[in-house]
């Protein structure tokens, strides 16, 4: 390992000689991978992998070069391919890179974690899966899948400037989706995904505590069943209350993407598309209604979207976004703010959040959601706002999403709906949509629940980049409700 390090820093040095201004180079010691799949009961897959490799950036006359290798002791021709790789992107770049600067740290960081799932035995993982998939098994229910995953990475960043970082991190997801079959053969689903309150460990004993997942199978098999029996959500106008289980992909889509910078600035228009927010909205711009703060806080000790350092070196940070509704910040890297500064004519953004994430050795980072949360309000829990609420309908769970290329607009539809009148939650409905203009519908956010209503949502699959990167992320967030919102559409 030393000798490796040793070599690592030596290519590094040998390409700067070489005309290079930075380069650095993420070695992946060790990514494990396991999923496991149940169906009925049964399993249906298991698929584990080890992962080795490293990937090295270079920065030469504002551009960038990159490649990667599965065998990291050939790390000295690795750096030299993406020194090559650079020389030719400089002939074309259209805005030289620069980097904001920073000090180079050595560091390190492990997530908590108290008992790997790596060491776990599969019999314990499957048994785990099987005691829930016999709380699921009833007669209304068509299909019963069970999903776990498991990854665990052990990194080593260093850089040019002299940064060595060394960090180990686990994450844990499980899924658990119940599907019935109307006597029309449409089809309704209920799912929950494990969830936390942000602190505590990662690991295995996330499952001791059947409150983050194991413990609401039964709610969630009872829930399909009246969605089964359940009428049409109406069509009409009224207060959308969210719980975690879908304002987490409310604040993920129309406004964790919409802020990040690389977006903004039009880099993902080929793919992920844009954003509508302007560098000049930042500071002025009204989000949302008074009662929206949104943060990235990459500091949570249990989530996904928490790493330590990034990986432009950066420590994770707890910086708000959007403060009493105006537009504050935005995700952002080393490089982005740079040009951001340049092309708004003013420093708009201070210093890099941190947000710079690579999903393996073998692909380059990119501004990537950290943990965006919402703060908790002063609306009391979901029982006080249904309470103050004349006509509305509570929503949870996310079956379809629908947003506009440049997060202007959206679509969602939820598996459930509650049905709110004078303050009382009436009845199910099934099939409930809602969807509005981005801004119109933060700036009626007119309800936050307090602290008991957050649940921080993880995000396993959240895709960006070129060839494509699925990231792992959370969203910390409280029961909200929303004013005059069209529904059933
Ligand atoms: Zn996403």
């Amino acid at each position: 390992m030393n000798d490796l390090r040793t070599r690592i820093r030596d290519a590094l040095q040998r390409v700067c000689r070489a005309g290079a201004t930075y380069a650095d180079a993420r070695y992946y010691r060790e990514q494990d991978d396991e999923g496991i799949i149940l169906v009925q009961g049964n399993l249906k897959s298991v698929e584990r992998a080890v992962t080795t490799g490293i990937g090295v950036r270079v920065l030469y006359r504002g551009a960038w070069g990159f490649a990667a290798t599965g065998a990291p002791e050939a790390v000295q021709g690795v750096a030299e391919a993406a020194l090559e790789n650079a020389r030719v992107a400089a002939q074309r770049v259209p805005y030289p890179v620069r980097l904001a600067p920073r000090t180079p740290l050595t560091g390190h960081y492990e997530s908590p974690c108290a008992i790997d799932p790596f060491d776990v035995p599969l019999e314990e993982k499957v048994g785990l899966l099987q005691s829930v998939d016999a709380q699921l098994t009833r007669p209304w229910v068509a299909q019963r899948m069970l999903f776990l995953w498991a990854t665990r990475r052990r990194m080593l960043f260093l850089d040019s400037d002299g940064a060595e970082i060394e960090k180990v991190i686990h994450e844990l997801f499980a899924r658990m989706v119940v599907i019935g079959v109307e006597p029309n053969g449409m089809s309704q689903e209920r799912s929950y995904e494990l969830r936390n309150r942000g602190v505590g460990t990662r690991g295995w004993e996330a499952f001791h505590d059947p409150a983050y997942f194991t413990g609401h199978a039964p709610r969630v098999v009872e829930e399909l069943g009246q969605l089964l029996a359940a009428e049409q959500c109406p069509q009409d106008t009224r207060s959308v209350i969210l719980l975690p289980g879908i304002m987490f992909l409310q604040t993920h889509e129309v406004i964790g993407h919409a802020l990040e910078l690389d977006r903004i600035l039009g880099y993902e228009l080929s793919y992920a598309g844009g954003s509508f927010v302007r560098l000049e909205d930042f500071g002025t711009l009204q989000y949302g209604s008074e009662k929206l703060t949104v943060r990235a806080d990459a500091t949570l000790p249990n989530s996904p979207g928490s790493f330590g350092y990034d990986d432009d070196g950066i420590p994770c940070q707890n910086y708000v976004l959007i403060e009493r509704g105006i537009l504050k910040n935005a995700i952002t890297s080393r490089q982005t703010i740079v040009e951001a500064n340049e092309k708004a004519g003013r420093t708009v953004f201070e210093a890099s959040g941190g947000c710079a994430r690579a999903c393996g050795f073998n692909r380059v980072p990119l501004e990537r959601m950290t943990n965006i949360n919402i703060d908790p309000g002063t609306d009391g829990t979901l029982e006080d706002i249904i309470a103050h609420t004349e006509r509305g309908i509570v929503l949870d769970g996310a079956r379809s999403w629908s947003i506009g290329s440049n997060r202007e607009q959206f679509h969602f539809a939820c598996e459930i709906g509650w049905l709110v009148e004078d303050g009382v939650k009436t009845r199910v409905v099934k099939n409930p949509t809602y969807g509005m203009e981005t801004l119109p519908f933060w700036r009626a956010l007119s309800a936050v629940g307090d602290e008991r209503t957050r649940e921080l949502v993880f995000v396993p699959n959240c895709g960006k980049g070129l060839p494509s990167q699925i990231m792992h992320l959370g969203h910390f967030v409280p029961v909200c409700r929303f004013d005059n919102v069209p529904i059933g559409r």
